[in-house]
């Protein structure tokens, strides 16, 4: 049997140099925005910015989302460089992305546009509901957020996926077959099927299980219907199935939930003092002053570094399970090891990333455990003399 590490047309070296590449990346913008909010924050200028727009706009109903939007363009601006330089450069160089630099931007600013629509009024209420509620903001706001999330998780596949990507219901009659077969044998009718443009954007092959309620559905994206055998679509089916069939939208809106509730509750306890003994350096006196935003900023990074782990395990528990699911509905373990190999290679997997990285980001078990576990199934389910 061939080791968990021997992946056919995975480059070992090359993905590794992209992984490591990705982390210091990330970590650089991480200390990036911890110092640009700090910068923001002390010497009085994110107080002198609100001060700013109040000569401009002196009622609070307009001051304050006008501060708001000032500040996400701000940390837009100055974080664009580094993720043109450590996102779009790097996906160009190891070959992940066909993006132009115009298409890449163009994305950017949508994004930043969406960002706006929908930051400006939610932080604005937030910082209402903050000034009014001084004792149980944390609850309110993050019971508002859960019931955001479940409308987000409804509306997102029909409101916000196409304004980057098109989406049609898969154009090809043999795999449509083949993926409503899977669903009979899931016994579940089976969610829409539809192939998204996702070659635009990345080279790397994607599908995920969106959606809420009547918006529910599964998404394939081109890279992997026009390069993946027939049978390696049904492993991915097959998986995107076991989301479907154990309703884990619902399970990860629940876990965040909880998450986010403890993660308020830390934020109360925590930002109002920091605001407090800072105040003279800042010039912001109460946290439900606007201008408390990027200190509020790192309270709340501060509390993600705690419980990004948290979330991490979470995922790769449900992913876990849901690897076992598409194996027992497949019955096929090395069709379905077929399948986790092609992805490795088309998207260049780490395939044994160090135990610190998969603890705080990989919200999927890493590919070579993945590849082990099918191999595993195959091995025990090989038929007698074969
Ligand atoms: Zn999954």
């Amino acid at each position: 049997m061939p080791t968990p590490l021997d992946i056919p047309g995975l480059d070992v070296a090359k993905a590794k140099r992209y992984s490591r590449t990705r982390l210091a990346v990330l970590l650089a913008g991480t200390g990036w925005s911890v110092a640009r909010s700090a910068w923001f924050a002390g010497g009085g200028r994110s107080a002198r910015l609100r001060r700013a727009v109040e000569e401009v706009a002196p009622e609070r109903r307009l001051a304050a989302p006008a501060y708001v939007a000032a500040a996400a363009g701000f940390s837009w601006v100055s974080g664009l460089p580094l993720s043109y330089l450590g996102g779009h450069r790097v996906e160009r160089r190891f070959g992940l992305t066909k993006q132009s630099d115009r298409g890449w931007l163009g994305d950017q600013l949508k994004g930043l546009g969406l960002g706006l629509v929908l930051q400006v009024p939610l932080t604005t209420a937030a910082f209402a509901v903050i000034r009014r509620r001084p004792r149980d903001w944390w609850a309110l706001l993050a019971g508002g957020t859960v019931v955001l999330g479940v409308v987000a998780s409804n509306l997102a596949p029909v409101l916000i996926l196409p304004l980057f990507n098109r989406f049609e219901p898969l154009p090809d009659r043999a795999v449509a077959d083949r993926i409503r077969a899977l669903g009979e044998r899931a016994g579940v009718p089976i969610a829409d099927v539809f192939r998204m443009d996702m070659s635009r954007q990345t080279e790397k092959p994607n599908a995920f299980f969106t959606g809420l309620g009547n918006t529910k559905r599964i998404v394939l994206s081109d890279t992997l219907l026009d390069r993946f055998t027939p049978e390696e679509v049904d492993g991915v089916v097959a998986h995107e199935l076991g989301h479907q069939v154990h309703g884990d939208i619902w399970r990860l809106i629940g876990f965040g939930g909880a998450l986010g509730t403890a993660a308020a509750y830390a934020a109360y306890r925590l930002a109002p003092p920091l605001v407090r003994r800072s105040a003279a350096r800042t010039g912001v006196l109460t946290l439900g002053d606007e201008a408390s935003l990027p200190l509020l900023g790192l309270v709340l990074a501060a509390i993600g570094f705690v419980t990004a782990p948290m979330q991490a395990a979470f995922g790769r528990a449900i992913e876990r399970r849901t690897d076992r699911f598409a194996l027992e509905l497949t019955r096929d373990g090395a069709a379905y090891a077929a399948t986790m190999e092609r992805l490795a290679a088309q998207s260049l997997a780490d395939p044994d990333p160090p135990a610190p990285v998969v603890f705080f980001l990989y919200g999927h078990p890493p590919i070579a455990e993945r590849i082990a576990a099918a191999r595993a199934f195959a091995a025990a389910h090989a038929a007698p003399g074969a």
